[in-house]
């Protein structure tokens, strides 16, 4: 609660609404003093409704009339002040920043900070006990490995070295199904036991929980953050460092320092990519200090997290983007792992990064930032580069296990050979090697961001915008159009470039390579992972599991496969189309698919054995395809920041995409025309690109028009926000449903 009682507080109603988009005065009643603060969710009389709102800000005096004001009802969840002064309001402005920089309502902006505060009932618990002693498992372990139980070993080969963990854990990451751990506990092996109480979600062993001495290069990072954020500059700073050189020890040496002194530490990892073996070493090191979230957690599962960090139970917090809003008070570190990952960017409005977000709360809190990847995005290089942020590189496996050894195939050089398949015969012969020594295959089919472009299967060619140099997609009735400026073209029924007849969209699913690869390899067992065989809730867990006890030689699939699983008896990785990302209509296309590939190359090998790769694709000679095939990032992004610069794409300028959408497509299309004339008159942006249908022209019976903003300084592009916005507040619309929205330096394209 606050130390003085104000009278009046602003509130903004919970309707998201541009005309409605600014707080409303209410008087406070005397019985409700103590619960009013910022934050707080009210229940108010507005018109001739009830409705909710949020109390944005307390006041003593105010300049309407006493009459006219009306009075709070009821106050249904108390702000997140802390009852302190000090950081009451911390919310609001961080919801008011976001609203500033990304274009939002004001009120989608605090629901999506201020984080629900349901609480349920406790959760059952559960969590997996090893019963034998030392020599009795390690008996036990050798009858199992004897009698080829894949899981059953695994999972005992885990219990005895942490002989305490959660039972989610063990089925999720660790890819135990149910039936195994049934059949060992009625063995005597392991018991399961349940809880309520939010205990020490491991047991550690001594010898297990014994820090590793940092190398020198990890000390130099680690040292280096520390100080500065001791020294009151806590800044940010970027580690680029390969899979296995040894970020993570890094990261949990940097949280354990800084949380020695009271601080608290928020770690973002993209879900997929969280590891049970990198869980399990959050665990070790801050035992029941530590929380975990995920998407499989409930909302009040959630909440009760939340509410524990609330009270001071606990330092760390692992989750994705939204852990961002966990209120800790006394903030120290934001950690961001895979910090270019495309999951960090919000989808739904307010489109928030999580990087510059994470930076934003960081600079509020007096925190330090610090992030990591293997492949940094652009605009972190980019920030690195120019002194922004803090560079450091780790380029050493410390795991030992050597690079794979990578080959490219060139697939216009198999088709002249008269090699029609879907395989170069230098991958097809691998593969049997593999089946034949009992080794497991990967084939990763990249479609990413596909949106049927039109290449030349004979020399790689690819019909690109003159305007725009972004590939243009096919529409019904061989009509090509450029999803940037609107541009048109007929589909060319040979290539432009070699004459060859060739010239179409790709349209290979991994259905139809599944079944290919089936008559191709009598008795291979196959396993396919896409959008559709992960459809059913527990299918992904399912087909992993089945894949790490090596129930099948080769796993199929789209761009899931590729990231956070170690598989130790994959020695192959087949990627097949790895240009296909290169012709998404979209100016980051280059940059996803060096990721991408650079990250599917990583699965090979992780066990004893040496690990190959091999890559697919019609553009051998393509910077992002040579490069990642190399793994040079520094060569990679030395090509890619020229071809930004020159068109003004993110991290070199910045770029606003403006979405209008309604039902009625005249109105759609004529206020999109509109905003662009306002544009062109008021702020006279570097670029001003469209309107043009977007990538999806109609969405759930919704007419979609974009137009695209460029301009080196972002403050010009919240300018033609800013300018749009006061428009839209006043002008009479065409169509009541009509809606704007923002993205500002997109990472999808419209
Ligand atoms: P990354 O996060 O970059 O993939 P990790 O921190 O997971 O790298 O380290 C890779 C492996 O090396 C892990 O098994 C980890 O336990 C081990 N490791 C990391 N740092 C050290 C160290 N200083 N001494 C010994 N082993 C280390
Ligand atoms: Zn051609
Ligand atoms: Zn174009």
């Amino acid at each position: 609660m606050a130390d003085r009682q104000y009278r009046y507080a602003q509130i903004i109603i919970d309707i998201s609404h541009e005309k409605l988009d600014r707080p409303f005065t209410y008087r406070i009643p005397a019985a409700l003093a103590d619960q009013v603060e910022p934050g707080s969710r009210v229940r108010i009389p507005f018109g001739h409704a009830v409705r909710t709102g949020y109390v944005v800000e307390l006041t003593d005096s105010c300049d309407l009339p006493e009459d006219k004001i009306r009075e709070i009802g009821e106050v249904l969840l108390p702000g997140q002040g802390y009852s302190r002064e000090k950081d009451s309001g911390f919310y609001i402005r961080l919801a008011s920043w976001m609203k500033e920089r990304y274009g939002a309502t004001t009120i989608t902006a605090l629901k999506t900070v201020l984080t629900s505060r349901k609480t349920g009932k406790p959760k059952i618990r559960r969590q997996i006990r090893l019963l034998l002693d030392r020599d009795a498992a390690e008996e036990k372990l050798a009858f199992y490995h004897q009698k080829h139980q894949v899981a059953r070993e695994r999972l005992l080969r885990e219990l005895i070295g942490t002989p305490v963990q959660p039972y989610d854990l063990i089925t999720t990451r660790l890819h135990v199904g149910t039936p195994v751990i049934r059949a060992m506990k009625q063995a005597g092996v392991i018991e399961v036991d349940s809880y309520t109480d939010l205990r020490n979600p491991v047991s550690v062993s001594p010898d297990a929980a014994e820090r590793k001495t940092l190398s020198p290069a990890q000390q130099r990072i680690s040292d280096a953050v520390v100080e500065s954020f001791e020294a009151g500059r806590p800044g940010v700073t970027l580690i680029r460092g390969i899979t296995g050189s040894g970020k993570t020890e890094v990261y949990i040496s940097i949280i354990s320092r800084i949380c020695r002194s009271g601080r608290q530490a928020i770690m973002l990892i993209p879900e997929i990519a969280l590891t049970y073996q990198t869980l399990l070493r959050f665990y070790r090191h801050f035992g029941d200090r530590v929380s975990v979230i995920n998407s499989s957690l409930s909302e009040s599962e959630k909440a009760d997290q939340w509410e524990r960090a609330r009270r001071g139970e606990i330092d760390v917090i692992i989750g994705p983007r939204s852990a961002l809003f966990t209120p800790f008070e006394r903030l120290g570190v934001i950690v961001i792992d895979e910090e270019h990952e495309n999951s960090y960017k919000n989808e739904s409005m307010p489109k928030y990064h999580a990087r510059e977000t994470a930076i934003q709360i960081a600079r509020m809190r007096g925190a330090c930032v610090v992030l990591g990847s293997a492949t940094p995005s652009m605009e972190s290089y980019y920030r690195a580069l120019h002194g922004e942020y803090r560079l450091f590189t780790l380029d050493e496996r410390l795991t030992g296990g050597s690079l794979p050894c990578t080959e490219i195939t060139d697939m216009r050089m198999e088709l002249r050979r008269g090699n029609r398949s879907i395989l170069s015969r230098s991958l097809d012969s691998l593969i049997r090697d593999r089946l034949e020594r009992g080794e497991q295959t990967m084939l990763f089919l990249n479609r990413r961001g596909f949106a049927g472009s039109v290449s030349c299967r004979s020399c790689g060619f690819v019909v690109k915008c003159p305007h725009c140099d972004v590939p243009m997609s096919l529409h019904r009735g061989g009509r090509m159009v450029c999803h940037y400026c609107g541009h048109q073209a007929l589909q060319p029924k040979t290539c432009p470039d070699c004459g060859s007849p060739y010239i179409s969209p790709f349209r290979a699913g991994t259905q139809q390579i599944e079944t290919w690869l089936q008559e191709h390899f009598p008795g291979a067992r196959i396993l396919r992972m896409d959008a559709d065989t992960t459809a059913r809730k527990g299918s992904y867990e399912k087909i992993l599991s089945a894949f790490a006890n090596e129930e099948a030689d080769i796993l199929l699939g789209t761009q899931m496969i590729v990231k956070g699983h170690d598989f130790p008896n994959v020695t192959l990785v087949g990627i097949l189309l790895a240009d296909l990302s290169l012709y998404a209509n979209d100016y980051r296309a280059a940059e996803r698919t060096f990721q991408l590939l650079t990250q599917a190359a990583g699965r090979a090998g992780r066990g004893t054995r040496p690990g190959q790769v091999v890559i697919q694709t019609y553009k051998p000679d393509h910077y992002a395809i040579r490069l990642a095939a190399r793994q040079d990032y520094e060569a990679f992004y030395e090509e890619e920041i020229r071809y930004r610069s020159l068109l003004l794409y993110p991290p070199a300028g910045h770029m606003l995409a403006v979405q209008i959408q309604s039902r009625d497509e005249d109105a759609a299309m004529l206020t999109a025309g509109m905003i662009r004339d306002l544009l062109q008159r008021k702020t006279a942006p570097a670029a001003l690109i469209g309107p043009a249908v977007a990538l999806i022209g109609k969405l759930r019976d919704n007419y979609r028009f974009v137009i695209y903003v460029k301009d080196v300084k972002y403050d010009k592009l919240i300018h033609c926000k800013d300018i749009i916005e006061a428009h839209l507040r006043t002008a009479d619309l065409p169509a009541r449903d009509l809606q704007v929205q923002f993205d500002f330096d997109p990472v999808v394209p419209y």
